[in-house]
């Protein structure tokens, strides 16, 4: 029932039917049908739940929708701590939606293992979210902050969905758009489907005698030593525009490059790349490193959609937040994740990466009790641990820091620091798992003293 060129407000039945998988039903909870929905329906969209009065639960008694777009580790942690906190009678009246444009929750800081032939790491949501969590399964296209309604892509065409309170937490993925070449001839690491060309390549009967790695940053580094590591037949070349790690400190940058080397990676540093080719990459420095394939671990770009919705967005696009999540636009619309700008005072020291994410998250689903409750958010507080770095399965580099994420004077190597990431990687997911049966089970160090000073803007890449 496709209906191109317009948008198509579905009764919340056919939405049910088509769209939204509900996920493990609680016992005594009724599925709704068009005709049970229709005055609830009515009632999200018309006065009664559009302003702060209406969303106070303290106040009336009527429904509330969080609806949640992006089904990452910010999104997931926010609906399972906000679901798994309400009380029996605030889970009847709050109905918890995430829209993703798949089924699938993506463990994307495995992506490295996957695309160098490990197991797979994209989980059926009902393995992350819990009961009473729905899924519509589709892409936001525009927020109407106006009318509270989110118009979502879907495979039955736009799908107008009405929220009270919206949960921006839509991520990021490899940036490809910037160097000529890379989006026509790069394979991006930051999503599954770059992962999966990627295993592909390897994969093929004849697999490729030489791979540029583009980025000298975490991910690059992750990358290139998982694919020296699972394919010592291929030649693996990392390109960086600066040092290998250059937002470590000297120490950690040596003795990555160390491992690197031992695991046969070539390093090309201190140089930008220019374009990228089908066979190779050209340098700004004039040189061309040729390859068979070249994956992309340079810079991540967030979505479009705050700025194609007309929200106030940072020069790289990021949704602009207040010190407590809130949108500058409209206190309605809470941002968590790598997609979002918290201002300096709270959040300078914080790069993109999962290890802000799952707090953020954690953060959006408390300003939303805390009105749901009557009472005043929290400004955002986040302590760091510090970044952790694989380089193959059997090396890691952990380096510790403080909560402002400066590091402190030593790391955990070799055997030890590869299984402290492994670690890392299995509490990143089991974490989000924990929220929704043991609500508070993940706990946030606190931040660094709010301040006002310069961004961090090296992002986890
Ligand atoms: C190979 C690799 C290794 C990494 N390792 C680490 C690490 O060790 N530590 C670390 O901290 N970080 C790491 N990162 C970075 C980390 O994965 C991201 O910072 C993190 O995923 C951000 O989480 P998020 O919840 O903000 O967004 P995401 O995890 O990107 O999730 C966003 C979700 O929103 C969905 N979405 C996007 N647009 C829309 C839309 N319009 N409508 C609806 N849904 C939408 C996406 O499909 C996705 O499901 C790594 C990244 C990569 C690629």
């Amino acid at each position: 029932m496709r209906r191109a060129g317009r948008v198509v407000h579905l009764p919340r039945g056919e939405c049910e039917e088509r769209l939204v998988r509900h996920h493990g039903r609680r016992a005594g909870e009724r599925r709704r049908g068009p005709r049970g929905d229709r005055p609830r329906h009515r009632q999200l969209l018309g006065e009664v739940l559009t302003g702060e009065e209406g969303f106070r639960m303290s106040r009336q008694q009527s429904p509330v929708s969080v609806v949640i777009l992006g089904g990452g580790y910010a999104g997931v942690i926010a609906a399972n701590r906000l679901r798994g906190s309400l009380t029996p009678d605030e889970a009847t009246r709050v109905r918890v939606t995430i829209v993703n444009p798949t089924d699938r929750f993506v463990h994307r800081i495995r992506l490295h293992e996957f695309a160098a032939g490990g197991e797979d790491v994209a989980f059926a949501f009902p393995s992350m979210v819990g009961a009473g969590v729905r899924l519509v399964i589709g892409t936001a296209r525009r927020i109407d902050a106006d009318a509270r309604r989110v118009v979502v892509e879907t495979a039955v065409g736009p799908v107008v969905v009405p929220y009270d309170r919206l949960v921006y937490a839509v991520g990021s993925s490899s940036a490809v758009g910037r160097v000529p070449g890379a989006a026509e001839h790069a394979l991006p690491i930051g999503g599954l489907d770059g992962a999966a060309r990627v295993r592909d390549v390897f994969a093929a009967p004849t697999p490729p005698a030489r791979v540029n790695v583009v980025g000298g940053g975490p991910t690059g580094i992750e990358v290139s030593s998982e694919l020296a590591e699972a394919h010592p037949a291929t030649r693996i070349v990392l390109l960086s525009s600066g040092p290998v790690g250059a937002a470590l400190r000297p120490a950690a940058q040596r003795r990555i490059v160390r491992g690197l080397r031992r695991l046969g990676v070539e390093i090309v540093d201190h140089a930008r790349v220019a374009s990228v080719t089908p066979d190779g990459a050209s340098l700004e420095n004039g040189r061309f490193v040729g390859a068979d394939a070249t994956v992309w671990a340079a810079e991540f770009d967030v979505p479009t959609l705050a700025r194609d919705s007309g929200l106030a967005v940072d020069e790289r696009g990021r949704l602009l937040v207040d010190e407590t999540l809130a949108a500058l636009d409209d206190p309605a619309i809470v941002g968590a994740g790598d997609a979002v700008r918290p201002p300096d005072s709270v959040a300078a020291h914080l790069p993109m990466g999962a290890r802000v994410a799952l707090p953020m998250g954690l953060a959006a689903a408390e300003r939303i009790l805390a009105e749901l409750r009557g009472r005043a958010p929290e400004p955002l507080s986040i302590g760091l641990l510090g970044p952790s770095i694989s380089l193959g399965r059997r090396d890691g580099y952990i380096q510790p820091a403080r909560p402002d994420d400066s590091p402190l004077p030593f790391a955990f190597t070799g055997r030890l620091g590869a299984a402290i990431k492994s670690w890392v990687c299995r509490m990143t997911i089991n974490d989000p798992r924990a929220e929704l049966s043991r609500p508070g089970a993940y706990r946030v160090r606190r931040g660094p003293a709010p301040r006002a000073v310069a961004a961090r803007e090296d992002a986890r890449v």
